[in-house]
C-alpha cells in the first residue's frame, strides 16, 4: 500500500530542515536514514562522505530532543563538527582528551541542562566507567557512531577501541544506534550490524558508482620511473589534488621530489607532531598547498569538495581503501581523475604491514598472564605502562586485549578458557588470510583489462551487473579499438591484432603473478585466464605471456 504522502512525523522535520538548517529538501539516502532514526530504530547509513551524514543525526536530535551521544575516531574531526552544530544554534558539546578543565565544566554543567544536547566524545573517553554511568544516568536517546567501519577488523580504518562500542551501548542503556560509514563492503556491514544488532532492513546505502570519478591505472615497470611519471600527471592536471603513498618513507621521497621541480606541495603522515599535521592540512584545505603527499593516516573527516585529482604512487592494500581514498576526489559532482600508478615492488611493502596487523595467541596469552599476575582491577596508566614492557608488538597486544575484554574472558578468577583463545586466534588468522585476498583483489584490478568501474561496483555489489563506464582507461582503449575498425575500409585487411599476441581457447599462458593458466576468452584487450586453484582473472594482454605456438583455434575478438 502506498505510504501517506504527509505522515504526521513529517512537518516538524521539514520545519526545523528549513529553520534551523536553511535547506529545503533532504538528499538521497538522508530521507530514509532520518525517518528510521525518527522512530528510534538502529540504522546503518552507508553514505558516500559528502552526502550529508551528520545531518542524519542533527535532525533527530532536534525535533526528538534528548541526549544525542556522537562517538568519533578523531579528535580534530570531532571539534569541527561541535563548533558546526553550535553554529546552528544546537547545543553541542565535546569530551575527549585535549579538552580543557574549563571546556569541560562548560560540558558537564550542559550535560544537566540543555535538551536537546549533542555530545561528542571517543571510544576511549566513553569506556570511562564514570563518564558512561553519568550519561546512562541522564539518559541516552541516539548513540551514533561516526566512521563505523572502524570496528571492523575487515576495514582498512580498524581501531581496537571501537570494538568496545558494544558492551558501552549496553552500558548506556541499550539506546538505538545509528552507524555512519562510506564503506560498503559486506565483511563491515556484517561486522557493524552484528555488533550493534541492527536489522537488514536497516542498513541503508546510496550505491557506489560516480560517474564523475574516471579511474585509470598505470603499470610502471621500474620503480625510480614513477616519481616522473607522478610529476608529469600532477602537472597535466589543474586544480588541487592528493597523492597517497604507503609508507612514511615513501612519502617523504615523494614530497622532496615534487618540492624540488616546484610543486605547491604538502606532507602528512602519521609521524608528523599533532600541529604539524594540523597546519598541513589547513594549508591543503584552504588551497595555500596544491599537492598533498599523504599516507592513508590523511582523510578520515576531510571534506574538500573540489579535490580534482587523487593519484596513488603504491597499491593500496585493497579495493575497499582504494574505492575510499580515490573518492575524496570530486565531491563536487565535476569531474576528477583517479590513476593508480602500480610495480612489482608494491606488493612486497602491503604484504610487511599485513604481517603485523593481528593478535596471535601468543598475544592473548601475554596480555592474560599480564592480567593476572596481579589481585583486584588494573588502572588503565599501570596497564599501559605494563603492555609497553611485553616484548610483543604493541598494536597486536591492544587488539588482543580489546578482544578479550569483549570476549568477557578476562576474569581473573575464572580458569582460563584455552579452547576460546584458540579459537579466537583461528578467527584471526582467517582475517590475515582474507586480507591477502584483499591484496590479491587489488593486483587483479591493477592489471586488469575490464572497465575499472564494472570491477569496482563487482566488488561492491556482486550480485549486480553493471554496465561499462565509458570514461575510465580501458573503456577508452576499447572505444579507440573499435573506431579503429570502424574506419578501416571494408575491402582492406583486417588490422593486424595491434601489436600484441593473439591468443587460443585452452593456451596454456603465463602471468608473474598467478602463474601457469589456460585461457579462457580473450580479445585484443583482455585475456580472461582459468588457474589449477579455479580461480578465474582478466589481465591486458600485455600481462601475459604464451607458453607454446599453437594456434590451432584463434578466437575472433
Ligand atoms: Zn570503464
Amino acid at each position: 500500500m502506498p505510504r501517506p504522502r504527509s505522515t504526521p512525523s513529517t512537518a516538524p522535520i521539514q520545519r526545523a530542515l528549513r529553520q534551523k538548517f536553511h535547506l529545503k529538501r533532504l538528499r538521497d539516502g538522508q530521507q530514509e536514514v532520518i525517518d528510521r532514526v525518527m522512530r528510534r530504530l538502529s540504522t546503518l547509513a552507508v553514505l558516500p562522505t559528502g552526502a550529508g551524514k551528520s545531518l542524519c543525526y542533527q535532525l533527530p536530535a532536534v525535533v526528538n530532543g534528548g541526549l544525542t551521544v556522537v562517538v568519533s575516531p578523531l579528535i580534530a574531526l570531532m571539534k569541527d563538527q561541535c563548533d558546526g552544530v553550535a553554529e546552528l544554534g544546537i547545543s553541542a558539546v565535546q569530551f575527549h582528551s585535549a579538552c580543557s578543565a574549563a571546556e569541560l565544566a562548560r560540558a558537564e554543567q550542559a550535560l544537566v541542562a540543555d535538551d536537546p544536547l549533542i555530545l561528542f566524545t571517543t571510544p576511549e573517553r566513553l569506556a570511562d566507567a564514570d563518564f558512561c554511568a553519568c550519561l546512562a544516568a541522564r539518559g541516552v536517546s541516539l548513540l551514533a557512531i561516526d566512521e563505523a567501519h572502524c570496528i571492523s577488523q575487515w576495514g582498512h580504518d580498524f581501531r581496537p577501541a571501537f570494538l568496545q562500542l558494544g558492551s558501552l551501548r549496553d552500558a548506556l542503556g541499550r539506546p538505538p544506534v545509528l552507524a555512519l560509514t562510506a564503506t560498503a563492503t559486506q565483511g563491515v556491514v556484517d561486522d557493524i550490524v552484528e555488533l550493534f544488532d541492527i536489522p537488514r532492513a536497516g542498513v541503508i546505502g546510496t550505491g557506489v558508482y560516480r560517474a564523475n570519478l574516471h579511474y585509470r591505472a598505470e603499470a610502471i615497470g621500474r620503480a625510480e620511473d614513477k616519481l616522473a611519471r607522478l610529476l608529469a600527471l600532477a602537472r597535466a592536471t589543474e586544480g588541487c589534488g592528493l597523492v597517497y603513498v604507503a609508507t612514511v618513507k615513501a612519502a617523504q621521497e615523494v614530497f622532496e621530489a615534487l618540492q624540488a621541480a616546484d610543486e605547491s606541495v604538502g606532507l602528512y603522515h602519521g609521524r608528523l607532531s599533532a600541529s604539524q599535521r594540523h597546519e598541513q592540512q589547513d594549508a591543503f584545505m584552504d588551497g595555500r598547498v596544491r599537492v598533498m603527499v599523504a599516507t592513508n593516516a590523511f582523510g578520515l573527516g576531510v571534506d574538500k569538495p573540489d579535490i580534482r585529482f587523487v593519484l596513488h604512487h603504491q597499491i593500496p592494500p585493497g579495493l575497499d581503501a582504494y574505492y575510499q581514498e580515490s573518492g575524496r576526489a570530486g565531491r563536487d559532482g565535476l569531474p576528477a581523475e583517479c590513476t593508480l600508478l602500480f610495480s612489482d615492488s608494491d606488493r612486497s611493502v602491503q604484504q610487511f604491514f599485513l604481517s603485523g596487523r593481528y593478535p596471535q595467541l601468543q598475544d592473548f596469552e601475554a596480555v592474560l598472564q599480564l592480567l593476572r599476575s596481579r589481585q583486584g582491577p588494573w588502572d588503565e596508566a599501570e596497564l599501559d605502562t605494563a603492555l609497553d614492557a611485553i616484548e610483543r608488538p604493541r598494536r597486536k597486544l591492544e587488539v588482543a586485549l580489546n578482544v578479550l575484554r569483549q570476549h568477557d574472558l578476562i576474569d581473573p578468577t575464572a580458569p582460563v578458557d584455552l579452547a576460546a583463545l584458540v579459537n579466537i586466534a583461528e578467527r584471526y588468522g582467517h582475517k590475515a588470510e582474507s586480507d591477502r585476498a584483499s591484496l590479491e583483489a587489488m593486483v587483479a584490478y591493477a592489471q586488469s583489462g575490464r572497465c575499472r568501474w564494472q570491477l569496482l561496483l563487482a566488488h561492491f555489489e556482486p550480485s549486480a551487473e553493471h554496465p561499462r563506464c565509458g570514461s575510465c582507461d580501458n573503456c577508452a582503449r576499447l572505444a579507440r579499438h573499435e573506431a579503429a575498425e570502424a574506419e578501416a575500409p571494408d575491402d582492406a585487411q583486417p588490422p593486424p591484432q595491434i601489436e600484441l599476441p593473439a591468443f587460443a581457447l585452452g593456451q596454456p599462458v603465463r602471468t608473474r603473478r598467478h602463474g601457469v593458466g589456460t585461457v579462457k576468452a580473450a580479445d585484443a584487450l583482455s585475456v580472461t585466464i582459468e588457474f589449477p586453484n579455479g580461480a578465474t582473472r582478466s589481465f591486458q594482454p600485455q600481462f601475459v605471456a604464451a607458453l607454446n605456438k599453437s594456434r590451432a583455434a584463434p578466437m575472433s575478438a
